[in-house]
């Protein structure tokens, strides 16, 4: 586990470098979704800070058995307006919001926690009929919808775009959010924050980073394949 993720964060160096960027711009999100909390364990003692899940209940028993560590825990699933509450009082960030409804759901319950929310904005790049996230086109009005809530910050942008066994065919998408995120930071939105651009997994990560991601999401490429 050490070495695969020294391997990583090599290979996120050398992408930085690449294009000019600062190494700790980028975030290494480890994506523990199916993996038993004795490997959890094992990523944070290797050095992992910041953890992904995708599945409430999983990641509910998971947090509470690791507690005593000082990890960052991202929401990176699809998330159900009802798992809102839950969500709020177990994540630090939540990357996959593409709904007023599901932010007022998740300001609600920050509200009562004394909290406030990061959020990222899920964007469907591809226009895929499967997947989740929002529009390009409705992008900006969603987040301009979103800024009013008080405890909900939007910090940046998420996408899971199309697969491909290229990462250059993928590097398009990458491209997509990167540039709807600069639009929208030109608008100067009160109580949004556009820095983030959740972007990147095993396969692509180094393009991601080259079209400017600053959290990858990486999974396979840590723990090996998921059963
Ligand atoms: C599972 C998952 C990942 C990690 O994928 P790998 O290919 O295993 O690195 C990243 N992002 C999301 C949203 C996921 O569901």
């Amino acid at each position: 586990m050490k070495d695969k993720l020294e391997q990583i964060r090599e290979r996120i160096q050398a992408a930085t470098e690449a294009c000019g960027r600062d190494p700790a711009t980028v975030r290494l999100v480890a994506v523990s979704k199916t993996q038993p909390v004795s490997r959890i364990a094992e990523a944070i003692a290797a050095g992992a800070t910041d953890l992904g899940e995708n599945y409430i209940q999983e990641a509910k028993e998971k947090i509470e058995s690791l507690a005593g560590h000082s990890v960052c825990w991202h929401f990176i699933g699809h998330l159900q307006s009802n798992k809102a509450k839950i969500a709020v009082s177990l994540f630090d960030w939540i990357h996959t919001v593409d709904s007023v409804k599901l932010a007022a759901e998740i300001d609600k319950h920050a509200a009562k926690l004394g909290k406030v929310q990061k959020i990222l904005i899920q964007v469907n790049t591809g226009q895929e009929r499967s997947k989740s996230g929002v529009a390009p086109e409705d992008m900006a009005g969603l987040v301009t919808e979103i800024s009013r809530f008080a405890h909900v910050t939007v910090q940046g942008l998420m996408a899971i775009p199309p697969f491909y066994a290229d990462p250059e065919a993928v590097r398009p998408h990458f491209k997509k959010l990167r540039m709807l995120r600069d639009a929208i930071e030109k608008q100067q939105i009160p109580n949004v924050v556009m820095e983030e651009l959740s972007m990147g997994m095993s396969g692509d990560f180094d393009a991601a980073i080259a079209e400017g991601a600053t959290m990858v999401r990486i999974g396979t490429a840590i723990f090996g394949a998921r059963q």
